[in-house]
């Protein structure tokens, strides 16, 4: 079969390789689509070897159909619809059993996140991957319509980061709120549909491309700004004066969290999803404090019960994923595209 390797700093080669065989416990997938995201541009810049990451095949969002059972499988059926879990944690540690499972404590440490397959194990971006079966979610059964899983991988983590980020304010998404999403690509464009699937709030949308504000209104913004120096002073004269309930960052760059921290609520919340390499200065009271109470969080992926979340959504048909194909023996083209930052929503390679 072929799978997308990585060989040396930002190389990567379409390379043939054995089909892998499902162990005990464990399903192969046949690939319908993997999606392409930054982590793994950041991923390739780390592929000389020595490094971890030499020699594995990318991808960590990927859905396909199980083609072969592992011995002792009976939770999937072959032919069945699935989607791969982004974090294959252990399931039975203190932080997973307390719903936490995506900083789990076997399969990572304080700085290291869980095992993901395409940063570790051989990801998506190949013609089979194997699994061990609970990190593999049905897309079909029960009483909803089953989702094609050709064009959904990205629910696995551009869906599943921003349904993270939100469970940790649904409280806080009632009618009279307002909140900010700033950063409109792959996990922006997906936290548009899921607020407006899960809560009530008003919703101002800002990104710095004129193509992916357009867009956003028709995702389920309020408001829709192209960000300029302006755009803190906007956001502050729509809320009066007061600040957003709850600011979305899903670009993490200096700007945008900048931007984030000057247009936070008092008593609201900061969500920092986007790994731009941004920081994050404050102090405590003074000239570059925060309002009063602010909460600040980062999250790294989500729990299995996020991923259950975003695949009913899906499957209701109140959230979809902008997708845009490229054959896998095309990928460098998609590479491009994504580092270009022209695309809206995800690039989906297919084998
Ligand atoms: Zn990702
Ligand atoms: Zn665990």
């Amino acid at each position: 079969m072929r799978a997308l390797k990585l060989v040396d700093t930002n190389r990567l080669e379409l390379r043939e390789v054995p089909v892998p065989e499902p162990g005990p416990g464990q399903v192969r997938v046949k690939i319908a689509g993997a999606g392409l995201c930054h982590s793994d541009v950041t991923i390739m810049a780390a592929g000389a070897e020595g490094s971890p990451f030499h020699g594995i095949t990318i991808g960590h969002e990927g859905a396909g159909h199980v083609d072969a059972l592992g011995t002792g499988v009976t939770a999937v059926r072959e032919g069945q619809p699935v989607i791969i879990d982004l974090l294959w944690s252990c399931g039975h540690c203190r932080q997973c059993v307390q719903g936490r499972s995506n900083a789990c404590q076997v399969n990572g440490t304080r700085w290291m996140f869980p095992t993901t397959p395409g940063l570790g194990p051989d990801g998506t971006m190949a013609d089979y991957l194997v699994a061990d079966v609970r990190h593999v979610v049905p897309l079909d059964g029960g009483p909803l319509p089953a989702l094609d899983p050709h064009g959904i991988a990205p629910l696995a983590d551009a869906a599943v980061t921003p349904m993270h980020a939100i469970n940790t304010v649904r409280g806080r998404l009632d009618g009279g709120a307002t909140v900010v999403v700033i950063g409109l690509g792959g996990l922006g464009h997906m936290a548009l549909q899921i607020l407006r699937a899960v809560g009530a709030a008003r919703i101002i949308a800002v990104d710095a491309n004129p193509a992916k504000v357009e867009q956003a209104t028709r995702l389920g913004a309020d408001l829709a700004l192209l960000a300029d120096d302006q755009t803190a002073a906007r956001i502050l004269d729509e809320t009066e004066g007061f600040g957003a309930d709850v600011v979305f960052d899903f670009a993490g760059v200096d700007a945008t969290v900048d931007l984030a921290t000057k247009t936070v609520a008092p008593e609201g919340h900061l969500r920092l999803a986007g790994l731009g390499g941004g920081s994050f200065a404050y102090t405590l009271n003074g000239v570059n404090a925060v309002p009063w109470g602010v909460t600040v969080q980062t999250s790294y992926g989500g729990t299995r019960a996020d991923l259950d979340e975003v695949v009913a959504l899906a499957r209701r048909g109140l959230i979809h994923v902008e997708t845009t194909d490229y054959r896998l023996d095309d990928y460098a083209k998609a590479f491009a595209d994504l580092e270009a930052g022209t695309l809206p929503g995800r690039a989906i390679l297919v084998p």
